[in-house]
Parts: C-alpha cells; structure tokens; sequence
C-alpha cells in the first residue's frame, strides 16, 4: 500500500486551488481526478464571473471568502497573464419594490466590506446602456470576468511545479480510517495511506462522504441538485457591462454575461434534478428566458437566443429552504484526524477558489 502524506479528490478549480495551496506549502499532495482531464465539472459550466461577494450574508464563508478570493484572483491572473476583465455589473431595478432591494442590497454589501457600489437612476443607467430597461440599478465596479480554463491551467502548473503529482482517470472508490491514518481504494484496486485527505469532489462530494467508514452519517447532509441552463445570444450584445436582476429564490437569476471575446450569454436559471448528470439543456425554456431578458432588454430579438450550455449547482439545501452557506467540515467539526470535506461549493466558489485553498491548507 503506497504512503501518501496528503491526497486531494477532484482536480476541479476547488480541488487544484487546495492542492496547489497544500504543495506550495511544503506537503507532499497527489491530487486524484476521475475524469481525463482536469477542469471538466462544474468548474467548465459556470458564468466565469469574479463576483463582488454582494449578495451574501455577513459572516458567513461565502462571504469570508469571496471578497479576499475576489482579490487574490484579480492579483493572481494579472501577475500570470490569465485572461479577465473587470469590466463592472449592474443590477436592474423594474419596480419601485425592486429599488427597495436594490438598498437592501447595498447595505448587505457593505458590512460585507464592499463600498464601491453606486446607486444609478435611470437617466445615469442610459448613460452608461442605452438599451438597458429599468428605473435605477446599482453598480459594481469590482465584478469582472476571467477565462477559467486559463485560471486551472496555470493552478495546475504551479501544483506540479511545487512536486505535486496529479493522477487522472482515478475515481476514488472507498475511503475510511483505520490504524491511526484514513485509507483510500481507487477503482482500479490501489489501496492509499494519508494523513491528510480534502475531499473536493464537487455535486460528488457527499455521496462520497456518505460511504467514508468512521464518518458518521450526521456529518453528511443531504444532496440538492439545482441544474442552471444558459442560452447564448446569436449575434452581439449591445452592453458592456454584465447585466443582472434582483437576485430570485436559488440563484441569482437570469441574467446577462460576457466572456472575453463579447460572446454574451443569458442564465443560469434554476431547475431542480435528481442527477447530477443531467446536463441537457431543454430548448422548450427558451421561452421564459425570452420573457425574464425582455424585463430589462426589450430590444432582445425573437429567435436569438440559442440553447446553450447546462452547469448544476451542488447544494445542501433544498428549494423550499434558505440558501445555504458554503459547508467547509475539518477535524474539529466531524472528529476524522486529517479529513476536510468542502460541501456545497457553489457560486461564487471560482471567484473564492484561492481563499479557500489558503483556509483548507490552513485547516490541514
Ligand atoms: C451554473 C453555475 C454558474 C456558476 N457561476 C459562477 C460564477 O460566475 N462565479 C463563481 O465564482 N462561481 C460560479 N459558480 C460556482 C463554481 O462554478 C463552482 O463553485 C466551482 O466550479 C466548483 O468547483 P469544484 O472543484 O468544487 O467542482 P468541480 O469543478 O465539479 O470539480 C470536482 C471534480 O471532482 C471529480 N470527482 C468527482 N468524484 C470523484 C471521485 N470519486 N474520485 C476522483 N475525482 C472525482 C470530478 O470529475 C470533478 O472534476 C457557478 C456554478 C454553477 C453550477
């Protein structure tokens, strides 16, 4: 049986963030990935956006760990060269209750520590989008874009370049602790030693948990999945700036977002699933994407939006219950000597990815 001092599951931004932070910290890390490829969860089918850390509430970890992830992502991809652009959001009001939110919101952001945020009028929003709809809207000058692929790439380099080994087309299959250290079997029989084991396994991360030997089933809640579908705008979009609405129950709701080259694509929106492989994106909701883009771009032309991509959010809360905070279990919570779940690292979990590799390598 080998010997590894610690192991990482899942080669997604989260995982390679965690392993890059463990290996730069002087451990020796082997980072243990499914599929052929890093990158190819949750981490490829997102919106790419380095979120402000708005949204969440005081004190919790999305919080903690959005807004200095925010920075170290911005510091990082300018120190290496990886694509972003912090080209600014608004999010639009169409109703005066909606201006309401839009305080409330503001409010939020700042005992989250975010001051930049300017409350526009109309006339101001014009100004800036002429063809944007709505009666005030708030600005965030800090959100941007970033090209995650580059993002994981250069994660992963830095991970090899500090001695780490990455080992694809490796599904850890069993896991438990036993004689004083936790024991791993990926599906090919190899049996695993470590004194240290992060389980970032993304919308895998609980069923593997479930099945851990010594790890008693209160630890692990149950599994939501909330599948985000995306349509892409044929032809250019008239903004420069991300557009959103006022957040709606489970997601942020639909809204508008570029990538680096101006392609511009509408959602997620929020469709709850059994399977967390359930990746197909109906072209029947086309229609209340219509409907939901039209509140803010009446200008948006029939027969433009195409069906895009799908990306499923892993959540520890169901639709009727309050959104969930990023789950982060150590020692001290579940009492496995050297074992860190991560459990519902939705968004903005590629906006927090550095800090939470800092706060994982720090637990270790
Ligand atoms: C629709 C949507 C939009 C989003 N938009 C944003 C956004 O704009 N900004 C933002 O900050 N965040 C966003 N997020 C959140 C962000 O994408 C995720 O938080 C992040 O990608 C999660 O990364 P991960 O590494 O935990 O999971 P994943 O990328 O899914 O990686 C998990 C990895 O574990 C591997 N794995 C699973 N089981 C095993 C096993 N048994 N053995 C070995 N390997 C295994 C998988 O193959 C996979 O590669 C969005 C999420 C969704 C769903």
């Amino acid at each position: 049986m080998e010997q590894v001092d610690c192991v990482v599951i899942g080669a997604g931004v989260i995982g390679l963030a965690v392993a890059r932070a463990l290996a730069l910290a002087g451990r020796e890390v082997w980072l243990l990935e499914a599929a052929a490829a890093i990158g190819t969860g949750t981490s490829s089918r997102n919106s790419e956006v380095i979120h402000a850390g708005i949204y969440y509430p005081p004190g919790s970890l999305k919080a903690g760990l959005c807004v200095p992830g925010r920075a170290l992502l911005y510091d990082y991809c300018a120190e290496r060269g990886i694509g972003h652009r912090r080209c600014g959001k608004l999010i639009v009001a169409n109703t005066s209750a909606q201006v309401s939110q839009l305080r409330q919101i503001e409010q939020q952001a700042l005992h989250n520590g975010i001051n930049d945020l300017r409350l526009l009028d109309q006339q101001a929003v014009r100004r800036l989008e002429p063809e944007l709809n709505c009666q005030a809207a708030l600005l965030s000058p800090g959100t941007g874009i970033v090209d995650s692929h580059a993002l994981m790439q250069s994660l992963h380099g830095d991970f090899v370049q500090a001695g780490g080994v990455l080992a694809l087309n490796t599904p850890v299959a069993l896991m438990g602790y036993a004689h004083h250290a936790i024991e791993l079997v990926t599906s090919d029989g190899t049996r695993l030693r470590t004194n240290g084991l992060v389980n970032a396994a993304g919308l895998q991360a609980l069923a593997l948990a479930r099945q851990f030997k010594g790890l008693a089933a209160r630890h692990v809640p149950a599994a939501f999945f909330a599948k985000g579908n995306y349509f892409t705008l044929a032809g250019r979009a008239p903004f420069s700036h991300l557009i959103y609405p006022v957040p709606e129950p489970g997601g942020l709701g639909v809204h508008l977002t570029l990538d680096l080259g101006g392609q511009a694509k509408f959602g997620p929106d929020v469709q709850w699933v059994d399977s967390p492989d359930d990746l197909r994106v109906d072209p029947a909701r086309g229609d209340a994407f219509y409907a939901e883009v039209r509140k803010y771009w009446p200008g948006l032309p029939d027969g433009a939006l195409l069906p895009g991509y799908a990306g499923i959010r892993p959540k520890i809360s169901g639709p009727q219950a309050a959104l969930a905070d990023f789950l982060i279990q150590g020692p001290a919570s579940h009492g496995i000597p050297g074992l860190v779940n991560l459990f519902g690292i939705e968004s903005p979990g590629l906006t927090s990815a550095l800090a939470i590799g800092q706060y994982v390598a720090k637990l270790m």
